[in-house]
């Protein structure tokens, strides 16, 4: 597979070197060259498959000039062990539930794929490199538990001290090996701009081979296509078409979704439910991109003002606006309204919803509202509500039970390493080598 640049279609790399670099160097954003489509025999067949069947099946559609497929099943086999089960919470509505992995949210699914790609290729040119991240949450979580313990790579977090919940900071610095984690005095701002001095200075680039782990890696991109094919299994013996409602932020996931829509598919539309980060849902209705300065919700992994996967969700349309609002319609919710459909889903289902997911569900009982069709509605869920516990007991009203991975972390010990938001404080630390 040939990827291009969004901003310069000339441009070109190869999938070894859009790994690794995460961006091109004009900023734009890595797109399939062209998008393969999987064989009528593949889909006609589809729900006899497993999640790693179908997952090895639709990367090795778009991988197969990089990587053979015995490759492609070892790295299938290392990244999962877990799946995307669907769950039924009304006779037509279904929550596809990605909170099954090591950290419990959705990022799993791109991070695990994405750290056995790299050691793959790592194994084979016998490099080493170390991983910088920054992170406001979840995004730490899923990267430490993709790569902990993964030959050749060393992973550098940095987290806002006393920003991110008790959970998430245990999901970063309980792991230890291969994982360190700093503690930044300073907000998720300072973190990330410390990460990208690094990137632009000489000492440290030719001391190691940084990478970064950055949610736009088309490396985490594709693996999140893998479970959109596994809902329509599941769920193709309905024999109605599909609406799938994505709880949206950066627009990674939607985006996936798209791929597996241009590689064959069947979807009757695509929902991007926001909180009142609703730059996207505000272009679907007037044609105007608009971003604006992310607000903070209580849906938080999707305050986003500004997502950088636009120009990735509307380049599979040929930025033609038209076609973009012909698949994909948008909804938004404040927080009011994402509290209450948390509490009538639990007083009519038993079902406990997460902030995010429960966007997700708003924007499918709008669709619903609005078009008198017969469907089968898909929503997905990004996080195990016990992630934001505090905020679902409050809204609930009663308490919920932690899974047992998530208990254990809360009775390790943090270790993690005190630092100032500061450039050269930074810098010797990563020299001091301390992984
Ligand atoms: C990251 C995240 C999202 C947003 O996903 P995008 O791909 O950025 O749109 C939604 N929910 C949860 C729980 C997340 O962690």
């Amino acid at each position: 597979m040939i990827f291009y640049s969004t901003r310069t279609k000339d441009l070109k790399a190869s999938l070894e070197e859009a790994v690794f670099r995460s961006l091109p160097p004009d900023n734009g954003l890595y797109m399939p060259d062209h998008i393969p489509q999987l064989s009528n025999d593949f889909l006609s067949t589809i729900e006899e498959r497993s999640f790693k069947e179908i997952a090895v099946e639709v990367a090795y559609t778009l991988l197969s000039d990089d990587i053979s497929r015995d490759s492609i099943q070892q790295i299938i086999d290392i990244a999962y062990d877990f799946e995307s089960p669907v769950v039924q919470i009304t006779p037509d509505d279904y929550v596809l539930e990605l909170f099954h992995g090591p950290s419990m949210a959705f990022k799993d699914f791109g991070a695990r794929f994405m750290a056995a790609l790299m050691s793959y290729f790592l194994l084979r040119s016998k490099k080493e490199i170390k991983i910088l991240v920054a992170t406001s949450g979840d995004t730490g979580g899923a990267v430490a538990q993709g790569f902990f313990k993964v030959p050749g790579i060393s992973v550098t977090i940095l987290y806002p001290s006393g920003k991110v919940s008790e959970i998430q900071e245990k999901q970063l610095t309980t792991l230890g090996h291969n994982v360190t984690a700093l503690e930044v005095n300073g907000t998720f701002d300072d973190c990330q701009r410390l990460v990208k001095e690094a990137f632009l200075d000489n000492e440290l680039t030719s001391k190691f081979n940084l990478a970064s782990a950055n949610s736009i890696n088309i490396a985490r991109l594709i693996p999140q296509s893998f479970y959109f094919f596994s809902a329509y299994a599941q769920l193709k013996k309905l024999g109605k078409p599909l609406v799938f409602s994505v709880p949206s932020g950066n627009f990674g996931n939607l985006s996936a979704g798209l791929l597996a829509y241009r590689m064959g598919l069947p979807v009757q539309q695509f929902l991007a439910s926001t909180n009142l980060n609703n730059s996207v849902p505000r272009y679907l209705k007037n044609g105007t991109f608009d971003p604006l300065p992310s607000i903070e919700t209580i849906s938080n992994a999707m305050d986003v003002g500004n997502p950088s996967n636009f120009v990735r969700l509307i380049r599979f349309f040929n930025d033609d606006w038209n076609l973009v609002n012909e698949k994909i319609s948008g909804y938004f919710f404040d927080d009011e309204q994402t509290q209450k459909i948390m509490r009538e889903v639990y007083g009519n289902t038993n079902y406990v919803l997460c902030p995010h997911t429960a966007v997700a569900y708003g924007g499918l009982q709008q669709y619903r509202i609005e078009n008198d069709l017969d469907f089968t509605g898909v929503f997905l869920s990004t996080a195990h509500p016990a992630k934001f516990i505090d905020l679902v007991e409050d809204t609930l009203g009663k308490t919920v039970e932690v899974p047992e991975r998530l208990k254990s972390l809360l009775s390790i010990e943090k270790v993690a390493t005190k630092m100032e938001p500061s450039f050269s404080a930074f810098k010797s630390l990563l020299l001091s080598d301390l992984n």
